[in-house]
């Protein structure tokens, strides 16, 4: 049962490489997760196809780098103005296969879009530099290139904007690029690439591999083996983010990893109440806890702790559960049945430490992958849900009473993506911003990414930055040019 669009021919089960539709014999399937139906069957890549492609990238790339950044740029722009054009038929994509509500499908296609604008933007604005020389018969200069051939594997949670997010920056640079999506949401992929070759991309410029979760990893080796492929960006889970870096070591490539995270949320004494709540529904039931920047821990002042867990938990009963199609549904299925479990784990060892559950706890009564709001109160560090990124609908409340002992809790974890909090005064804002250890921090809100600001986490949550004026650089070589003989 596929979804029914305006326009069907977006939808493909073949995957795209130099421009060309690939079949193959053996397909894997992708299910809606919010009724299990099977949406398409689609052609599963091998390590041949993963050389072929690293292939046409690498002949298309002399072409492609030799455009001028306004060139590139026209490109981009009408690749952009396509995605927005076709922004309902890309979210109803997006909602069968990854579950998400519709409404937030579309949020993430214009955000998606937003880094494809942002980086045709950018790609006009590449300059070298001249510098000063301590050589009075010398000139030295920089000159800015594209790295090369690179490669982008993605995962399910953010199927559209999490590859514009890389493709964007890199074909901006002049580099070409093979995408890898994640088996349980290539149609969104394929989409793209279908809207890219509308556009006028040329050949082997975007090329995308769908395959099942065993031939990704056989694919995975051949891409960071390669030395052709000059970057890999990874946006995934920290276990195989490390295997990556491994992988990668042998030819230096240059990485750009988006990890776990484990986002601390604090709302000091200070701090509006309700619209702390407010933040913490969004950055925590958004996309059904399953981003990296959803918070796992929230730390509120013991002066508050009870009003706000009444506010927040009331409010939470409100999020309308169910199929993403469905109009007003807050709330969609986890992605799979692994993921429910994981969050069933993280609530029974809490309650087991004495936790209290405030508000759902269990599967939801619509069954399958659905998964009540759920908020416990009382935790503590030993539990698993303050030590592992949970993924879902699960928010953990605790209390404290001194900044400092609440910031080194904030920041007792291997993980540094992103944090909240909320406070009024003006000097702590300023301090706790500046002692939180991560890359991201919200200060009163719970929604902080856009294509303007730099993405990215420290420690364990990986390294680079995505989006902004710094996230070309990423794609870019710094060349040293040293002019004598004048
Ligand atoms: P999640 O836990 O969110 O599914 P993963 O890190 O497992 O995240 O997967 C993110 C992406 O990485 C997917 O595209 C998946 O196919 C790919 N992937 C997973 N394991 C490997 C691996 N060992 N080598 C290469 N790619 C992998």
């Amino acid at each position: 049962t596929r979804p029914q669009l305006k326009d069907n021919t977006l939808i493909h089960d073949h995957a795209f490489i130099q421009n060309n539709w690939i079949e193959t014999p053996t397909k894997f399937a992708v299910h809606n997760p919010a009724t299990g139906a099977l949406i398409a069957e689609v052609a599963n890549l091998d390590i041949s196809h993963a050389q072929d492609s690293i292939h046409a990238a690498q002949t298309a790339l002399p072409a492609w780098s030799g455009l001028t950044g306004k060139e590139r740029a026209n490109i981009l722009r009408k690749w952009f103005d396509l995605i927005v054009a076709n922004a309902d038929d890309l979210a109803a994509i997006m909602t069968a296969e990854q579950g998400k509500p519709l409404a937030e499908a579309k949020g993430e296609v214009l955000y998606g879009a937003s880094f494809v604008e942002w980086f045709a933007e950018e790609a006009k604005r590449v300059s070298g530099d001249v510098l000063a020389s301590t050589w009075a018969d010398k000139r030295t200069m920089v000159l800015k290139q594209p790295i090369g051939v690179c490669a982008a594997i993605t995962p399910w949670n953010f199927p559209l904007a999490m590859i514009t997010r890389k493709v964007a920056p890199a074909l901006a640079a002049g580099c070409t690029i093979v995408i890898k999506p994640a088996e349980q949401t290539p149609l969104c992929a394929l989409a793209l690439a279908d809207l890219a070759l509308r556009a006028g991309m040329p050949a082997g410029v975007l090329n995308v591999l769908t395959a099942d979760a065993e031939q990704s990893i056989a694919i995975g080796r051949v891409l960071c083996g390669s030395s052709v492929v000059r970057h890999l960006s990874f946006t995934g889970s920290t276990p195989v983010g490390r295997i990556l870096m491994q992988q990668c070591a042998p030819t230096l490539k240059k990485l750009a990893l988006e990890l776990g995270g484990h986002a601390p949320f604090i709302v000091f004494e200070d701090a509006d109440v309700d619209a702390a709540v407010e933040g913490a529904l969004q950055s925590k039931f958004r996309n059904a806890g399953q981003t990296c920047v959803c918070t796992n821990r929230f730390y509120v002042h013991e002066s508050l702790y009870e009003e706000f867990l009444t506010k927040f938990a009331l409010a939470s009963k409100k999020v309308v559960v169910g199929d993403g199609t469905q109009i007003g549904v807050k709330q969609g299925p986890l992605i799979d049945q692994q993921a429910l479990e994981k969050v069933q784990a993280h609530v029974a060892d809490a309650v087991a430490q004495g936790a209290r559950v405030l508000a759902g706890g269990k599967s939801h009564e619509k069954g399958g992958l659905f998964f009540e709001p759920t908020i416990i109160a009382d935790v503590n560090h030993q539990m698993l849900v303050m030590r592992e990124e949970t993924f879902g609908p699960l928010a953990a409340v605790t209390r404290f009473s001194s900044e400092e002992e609440v910031i080194a809790a904030a920041n007792d974890t291997d993980f540094g993506l992103a944090a909240y909090f909320y406070a009024r005064d003006i000097g702590r804002v300023w301090r706790v911003a500046e002692k939180l250890e991560y890359g991201m921090v919200g200060v009163n809100t719970g929604l902080i990414a856009n294509e303007v600001t730099p993405f990215g986490g420290v420690k364990q949550s990986g390294l680079g930055r995505e989006g902004s004026k710094y996230g070309m650089d990423e794609y870019l070589e710094m060349k040293y040019v040293c002019l004598g003989g004048m």
